[in-house]
């Protein structure tokens, strides 16, 4: 069994305000295992981003904490060994924010280089990082306004492999760009995980990219964790109430996954409001196999079957293990 590069213990993120507590993230395990795409999906308030900002010491938790190569992870970035920050990086949804505009391509690469250069000359890692993401080097001498959504972000995952990590954050990556050149950004995110051995917490809306991005799907809704599995076993048993109703409507593509997929199941209602969590499982308004416990008692994240986690009363026996001799 591999050791995982990261896990998560107990994480909460508690926001003050006016009128209560928001329960960004509430109780969040998780495991990522090196080399692997972790998916974490989910709606807008669901806790996926938050997250994602605890990892890259954004947001410190309320309480828990994350493990990285076997060590605490000090909550604030500003409190993490520059080696721990090189580690882990981030990639943002819109990459005409995340970009500098007074700043040239090779400018924008070069803030990272400073700390982390190898040996090589700056203009020549420039280059080279341009080259591993497909763009031509004649682009180090151009600015954001002159490139293209895909190219902008193209130049933001440049500059997140700058400093060599192991792990990225990639926060809904493709989101805000047009249809035409997600795929090429996929292409060369998945391209180099391999070359590069990276590890990716890949967070998206986007159920249906997951089928064949990630190697595991977590899914989240308003704050904790729902339902894990290999993303095999997730799109063939799908087990939760709200993980059937959004697979339902999503667009698939072979007579396989036609097949596998769940009856359409209407969505009851809309999410709900972060400050007014209804008792029990706050799910419970919107699902169709609602129960008298259901609103009253949360259920816990258990594992119904081998390497499948799921938090439904549906599901109330802890996967045993047979016992070998
Ligand atoms: Fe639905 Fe109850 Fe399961 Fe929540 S615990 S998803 S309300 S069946």
């Amino acid at each position: 069994m591999n050791s995982p590069i990261m896990t998560g213990e107990g994480l909460k993120k508690y926001f003050p305000a006016k009128g209560g507590v928001i329960k960004a993230v509430d109780e969040v395990d998780f495991e990522i295992q090196k080399g692997e795409v972790l998916g974490v999906v989910g709606e807008s308030g669901s806790g996926k981003t938050t997250l994602g900002n605890m990892i890259m010491g954004v947001y410190p938790p309320t309480s828990g904490q994350i493990i990285f190569n076997g060590k605490p992870l000090p909550s604030r970035a500003k409190d993490r060994p520059v080696q721990m920050k090189r580690e882990i990086q981030m990639v943002f949804q819109n990459p005409a924010s995340s970009l500098n505009p007074k700043r040239s391509v090779k400018q924008a690469l070069e803030v990272p280089l400073k700390v982390n250069r190898g040996g090589q000359s700056v203009r020549q890692r420039v280059y080279e990082l341009l080259e591993l993401v497909e763009l031509p080097v004649e682009y180090a001498d151009r600015y954001p306004e002159e490139l293209g959504g895909g190219e902008k972000q193209l130049v933001a995952i440049a500059r997140a492999l700058a400093t060599n990590p192991s792990l990225v954050v990639l926060d809904e990556p493709t989101s805000a760009l047009d249809v035409s050149i997600q795929a090429k950004i996929i292409n060369v995110l998945m391209r180099l995980k391999d070359k590069l051995g990276l590890t990716y917490v890949f967070i998206t809306h986007n159920l249906s990219l997951m089928r064949n991005v990630s190697d595991r799907v977590m899914i989240m809704y308003l704050g904790k964790v729902r339902e894990v599995a290999a993303t095999e076993e997730f799109f063939r048993n799908p087990l939760h109430p709200y993980t059937r109703m959004l697979l339902s409507s999503i667009p698939v593509v072979t007579d396989a996954e036609e097949a596998a997929k769940p009856e359409k199941i209407q969505s009851m209602g809309e999410i709900a409001g972060a400050l007014d969590l209804p008792p029990g499982c706050s799910f419970n308004p919107r699902c169709s196999h609602v129960m008298d416990v259901c609103k009253t008692v949360d259920p816990p994240l258990l594992e119904v079957a081998p390497q499948h986690w799921c938090d439904c009363h549906l599901y109330p026996k802890e996967f045993k293990p047979t016992p070998t001799a």
